[in-house]
């Protein structure tokens, strides 16, 4: 068929607004975004015609401009911020948003989102309430803190912290805790930002209490301790416990302050992974004030939460800083239900970054068949089921390499980087794969067993 008979048959945009089918999809989506849509459509049809190879054709029909029309119109609706599959085997990948949020989580805060809430409001007294109460409850149960507050991310606490306790006073920290953290955040740089004066003591490597004792003036408001997160020194090294800055700082009447990082509540030796801090272990050691973040290891979203004695927490409440600080109530009604579940003892069940990090080899290599039973059947694909290694991922546990099972696949067809992209280039949900000695390799640690089926139809189409 020519050309020009092919772009006769294109549809106008008016006579498409007509057609009673389309009048549905305004009606459920918006005349705009229809709108917007009918003319994507009738243009990438115009392109094929252009593009047409001179012998073959293509069929142009109502019926198919109106297929075209609702996938295109769901695309716009998803857009280009969507769900991915992560078969990296990296738990808290960053790129990735970091933890997989818990369902239960989820469903538990739906009515109070997308309804009022009492969120500022105290029912009893039928006046003005604080937002921060609704977490005082649960945090003092589950840490044994006074207090909390929680603000943006742990960036925004440790600056919030040190513009409250230690405004145009000294702070004293060890020269091996001056880290920076993902590229972007230096605790000297906030500390300056905070308007407090960073006195560092010690050395890169060795840091003794008498380092923080003879630095102790006039001038010094806090005794900050930052854990080192997302790195280890190894070797000659020596940095001074909690438990003996918090006396120093119990002598001398002078605040102590742990950045800890992650927000972490498991006991992973447990686990056969590394020890790693807990809030409980830190309060009971006694520190004035903890902060931690709220999407690492806690495995929520993204927040700063800080825990305390009650004396300092109430001083930031009353910093004006706060206000351009506070969390929105899906922040604060996310980790209310989160910190249940810790208090409860179902974070191991319940919250799926943690299930995913403590999940063993066995129950991995099991995970691991399933997948490449699921594929088995599909023309021109060869694999092997192989140990590998993921990581935590987020700046935690660094030095930490878990143990895993990987489905290595190869295509007929393609190259592993090209496999790669093809599954990271799929429409629906993107699968996000690592390339390993010349294959794709797909980590069932991050994998949840209903995407099995997902990676299935994308691979059978390729
Ligand atoms: C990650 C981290 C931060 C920053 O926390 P965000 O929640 O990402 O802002 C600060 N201090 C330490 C020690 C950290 O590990």
């Amino acid at each position: 068929m020519d050309k020009k008979k092919l772009f006769r048959m294109l549809p106008k945009v008016d006579e498409m607004l007509m057609l009673p089918k389309v009048e549905s999809l305004i009606e459920s989506n918006s005349r705009k975004m229809v709108l917007e849509s009918i003319r994507l459509v009738i243009d990438q049809l115009r392109n094929e015609i252009i593009d047409l190879e001179e012998g073959s054709s293509i069929e142009i029909s109502s019926d198919i401009v109106l297929e075209r029309l609702e996938t295109q119109i769901n695309k716009n609706r998803e857009g280009k911020f969507k769900r991915v599959i992560n078969a990296t085997g990296t738990v808290l990948h960053t790129n990735l948003g970091r933890a997989p949020l818990s369902e239960k989580v989820f469903d538990a805060i739906r009515d109070k989102v997308v309804r009022y809430s009492n969120l500022e409001y105290d029912i009893d007294k039928g006046s003005r309430g604080h937002r921060y109460d609704h977490l005082k409850e649960i945090v003092m149960k589950l840490t044994g803190a006074e207090d909390v507050l929680v603000v943006n991310n742990n960036a925004s606490a440790v600056l919030l912290v040190l513009n409250t306790l230690a405004k145009e006073k000294e702070a004293v920290i060890s020269r091996g805790e001056l880290v920076e953290i993902g590229g972007s955040f230096r605790i000297p740089e906030v500390m300056g930002m905070s308007n407090s004066i960073l006195k560092e003591v010690g050395t890169t490597n060795k840091t003794h209490l008498i380092d923080y004792e003879n630095a102790i003036g006039e001038e010094t408001a806090l005794l900050m301790k930052v854990h080192t997160s997302n790195y280890r020194i190894v070797g000659f090294s020596e940095s001074v416990a909690l438990e003996d800055l918090v006396s120093l700082g119990n002598k001398q009447d002078i605040a102590v302050y742990e950045d800890i990082g992650s927000g972490n509540f498991i006991d992973f030796p447990k686990y056969g992974i590394s020890e790693e801090p807990t809030i409980i272990d830190s309060i009971k050691k006694g520190v004035d004030v903890l902060s931690f973040s709220g999407d690492k290891l806690l495995g929520g979203v993204q927040a700063g939460i800080i825990v305390g004695k009650k004396k300092y927490i109430e001083k930031m409440k009353h910093n004006q800083l706060l206000r351009a600080l506070r969390p929105d109530k899906l922040t604060l009604s996310i980790l209310k239900e989160l910190f249940k579940i810790y208090y409860y003892g179902e974070a191991e069940k319940e919250i799926p970054s943690i299930a995913m990090m403590i999940e063993d080899k066995e129950s991995l290599k099991l995970k691991a068949e399933r997948l490449y039973d699921c594929l088995s059947d599909i023309d021109g694909l060869t694999m092997k089921i192989d140990g590998d290694y993921s990581e935590v991922g987020g700046g935690s546990l660094p030095m930490e390499r878990l143990e895993t099972y990987v489905v290595r696949i190869d295509h007929e067809k393609y190259s592993a980087s090209k496999l790669e992209e093809l599954l990271r280039k799929n429409n629906n949900v993107p699968i996000i794969s690592r390339v390993k000695d010349n294959s794709v390799i797909l980590d069932v640690r991050t994998l949840f067993d209903e995407e099995f089926e997902i990676i299935r139809n994308v691979v059978e189409r390729l």
